[in-house]
């Protein structure tokens, strides 16, 4: 079964000043249509960049490879900028966290809507404009007609939000890619915000990469969820099998620390340390040194593997008993260090 995004261990490399960094190393996900695909994780996990990736805007002379980078079926490793730009706005979409910052402040919303569809619809100046009020007017912008003249700064943020979904979706796109965005949103605006991409996007059946940090909004959206650590994924399953059953002691840290305000609720207990610096490709469980539950055996990377259907970890703790004994009198018989060291 072909999926609408397809990601089986994704590395990329950046070249920076400083050297090579490496901040996805081992990214794994997969999107249908009309499914919200929820991607966790703490900042500098990778989950921006995975997703940057598939968009074609990697900083120049960053290196990616992949087992599978696949859109629709269709390989993305092999792509020029000039197939990406056909790909970006009619195949998929982009919501960013800043709406400010995502929009021209010297053009009107109403062009700014408009442009995509002149440049890759071959609508008429007119026509993209008659639809850019439309698709104003979808997403509860009132007076649509007028809004349309206004200048960005003329628009509170909800407003903005709103536009950067109509700019988003005006197109069509089979993929939507959403980055965070209603963090900078107030909680009942967030909420019309998360409905109104919702109901869009399963209007069409186009399917929605929701980047977030927050458990509550992965709770509210998720069909499916992909938890990224240290540029890797360590946790995948459907949204319902994720909740029922945290197995990555890392998604269990995350869910510890979100706090829960119904009486009687367990305090917030942070995940101590930080995520390691990806200077260097991991060896190892790159959550060792943060984990509670670490192990010697830990200083060898787990694969990702199969715990229930449709359900993967990468955690030893999650080995049939057996694999993890044989693991381990592997270890030992190298001699390995302390987790520690
Ligand atoms: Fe913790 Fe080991 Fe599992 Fe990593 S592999 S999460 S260190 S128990």
């Amino acid at each position: 079964m072909n999926h609408l995004l397809e990601i089986r261990n994704l590395q990329v490399e950046l070249k920076t000043e400083l050297g090579p960094v490496y901040p996805v190393q081992g990214a794994d996900l997969i999107v249908r249509r009309g499914e919200t695909l929820c991607l966790v994780g703490e900042s500098g996990c990778g989950k921006s960049l995975t997703m940057m990736s598939v968009m074609g805007l990697l900083p120049p002379g960053s290196r990616i490879q992949a087992d599978r980078f696949h859109l629709e079926g269709e390989t993305l490793l092999t792509l020029d900028e000039h197939a990406y730009r056909k790909l970006r706005g009619p195949v998929i979409g982009m919501i960013f966290q800043d709406a400010m910052a995502a929009f021209n402040p010297v053009l009107r919303i109403g062009d700014q809507l408009a442009e995509p569809l002149r440049v890759h619809k071959g609508f008429s100046r007119k026509a993209a404009w008659v639809r850019a009020v439309e698709w104003l007017d979808r997403v509860g912008i009132v007076e649509p007609e007028k809004r349309a003249r206004f200048y960005p700064h003329e628009f509170s943020g909800g407003m903005l939000q709103r536009a950067m979904i109509a700019m988003a979706l005006i197109t069509e796109p089979d993929l939507v890619i959403a980055d965070e965005p209603t963090t900078a949103l107030d909680v009942s605006v967030q909420a019309e915000i998360l409905d109104l991409l919702r109901s869009l996007l399963s209007e069409r059946q186009a399917g929605l990469v929701m980047i977030t940090h927050d458990l509550g909004v992965v709770a509210e959206m998720a069909d499916r969820v992909t938890v990224m650590y240290a540029g890797r994924t360590i946790e995948e399953a459907s949204g319902a099998e994720f909740f029922a059953r945290l197995s990555h002691p890392y998604s269990r840290g995350l869910m510890a620390c979100t706090p829960n305000w119904r009486a009687g609720a367990v305090p917030v207990t942070p995940i101590p340390g930080l995520p390691p610096a990806l200077t260097a490709v991991q060896t190892g469980c790159a959550f060792r040194f943060r984990c509670a539950e670490a192990m010697v055996i830990c200083a060898e990377k787990p694969e990702i593997t199969e715990v229930a259907a449709g359900h993967r970890v990468a955690c030893w703790l999650n080995r049939k008993p057996d694999v993890l004994a044989a693991a381990v009198r592997g270890v030992d018989e190298e001699g390995a260090m302390d987790v520690d060291d």
